[in-house]
């Protein structure tokens, strides 16, 4: 069994971590914010005050975190990861990064004698509660190898996707067909319930049908349709706006670097701004159905619940 230092320990990284400890490994955890490590430690992760204290003994160190800079913070800074581990700690990166950090933690790894694996994730907090995620690996052959022992008690799937960065390269990727299936979603719900159809009826006619996607399976935007879509809690955050637009955001940056044509992604990202502007950037991403509907009245959305005006 080994001992794994984990950084991060929010809505991915309790039930990722309580997983591990789960398949019997000793996972020491670190958080900023106190009410995520109590509740990652009622689930057998062993909190500590540090990363330093977090990374002793550790065969592998898994980060967690919101943003890029969060990682480059966490990586780079004097009481971070490179300050404190041994280099035979293997460094595995989960979060959702743009492609520069993603490479500047490869190679500044490398330059201090450690082995850096991008590991992003997809499939969720069902998925990471599940032990069902996909973890999309970036690095050598070699390194890719030994993360895939560390990563699969959370995996459903793990797939080796090339040399560095190829794992935060196909998230990003998948990340922008989903944000585009949100919208497919939002405008086919909103014109079935003006056009009178049964929202269940015609949920299984996409299902069987060549308008299904994940987004139609998983987070169709109308209540009492799929138990796990948000319009059944007031559009509260399963995938929240603020994290859709930092992917869709990635991806489109991406597309302006390498000269592809992104015009459903820049849509995708600019109605995800707007839900943020008007102050819904903790709401689910799925929200962006509210552009769909007439007058801006969402059935299963009320908007006196968060405080926010609906417009401005
Ligand atoms: P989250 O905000 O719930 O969790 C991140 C945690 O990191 C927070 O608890 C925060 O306090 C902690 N943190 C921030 N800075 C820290 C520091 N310096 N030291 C220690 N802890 C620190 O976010 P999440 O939803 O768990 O997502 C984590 C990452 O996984 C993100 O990059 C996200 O894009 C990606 N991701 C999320 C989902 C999802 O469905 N939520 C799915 C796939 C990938």
């Amino acid at each position: 069994m080994s001992t794994i230092a984990w950084i991060g320990l929010g809505h991915m990284g309790a039930p990722m971590s309580a997983n591990l400890v789960a398949a019997g490994h000793t996972v020491r955890g670190v958080d900023l914010n106190p009410n995520a490590a109590a509740a990652a430690a009622s689930r057998g992760v062993a909190v500590v005050a540090s990363i330093a204290e977090a990374l002793q003994g550790a065969d592998a160190c898994i980060t967690s975190l919101p943003m890029p800079q969060h990682v480059r913070g966490v990586y780079g800074g004097p009481d971070g990861i490179w300050a404190n581990a041994d280099t035979g700690t293997l460094l595995l990166d989960t979060s959702t990064v743009d492609i520069e950090t993603s490479r500047w933690c490869h190679t500044e790894s490398e330059d201090r004698g450690f082995v850096f694996v991008d590991s992003p994730i997809s499939g969720g907090t069902a998925g990471a509660e599940a032990h069902t995620l996909t973890f999309m690996l970036g690095g050598r052959p070699e390194d890719v190898e030994r993360a895939k022992e560390i990563v699969a008690p959370m995996a459903g799937s793990i797939i080796a996707c090339g040399a560095a960065t190829a794992g935060i390269a196909a998230k990003l990727v998948n990340n922008m067909m989903l944000f585009i299936g949100v919208m497919a979603t939002a405008e086919g719900s909103q014109l079935a319930e003006q056009l009178g159809l049964d929202q269940r009826v015609f949920w299984e006619v996409a299902n069987a049908s060549s308008g299904g996607s994940w987004p139609q399976r998983v987070w169709w935007p109308v209540p009492d349709v799929v138990p796990t879509s948000a319009a059944n809690k007031n559009f509260d955050a399963t995938f929240s706006v603020d994290l859709a637009r930092k992917d869709c955001g990635l991806a489109v940056a991406a597309g302006e670097t390498t000269g592809v044509h992104l015009p459903a992604a820049q849509l995708a990202l600019s109605q995800l701004e707007e839900l943020a502007e008007r102050g819904l950037g903790g709401k689910d991403c799925t929200l962006v159905t509210l552009f769909a509907a007439p007058d801006g009245a969402l059935r299963g959305y009320d908007p006196s619940h968060d405080g926010v005006p609906a417009h401005h």
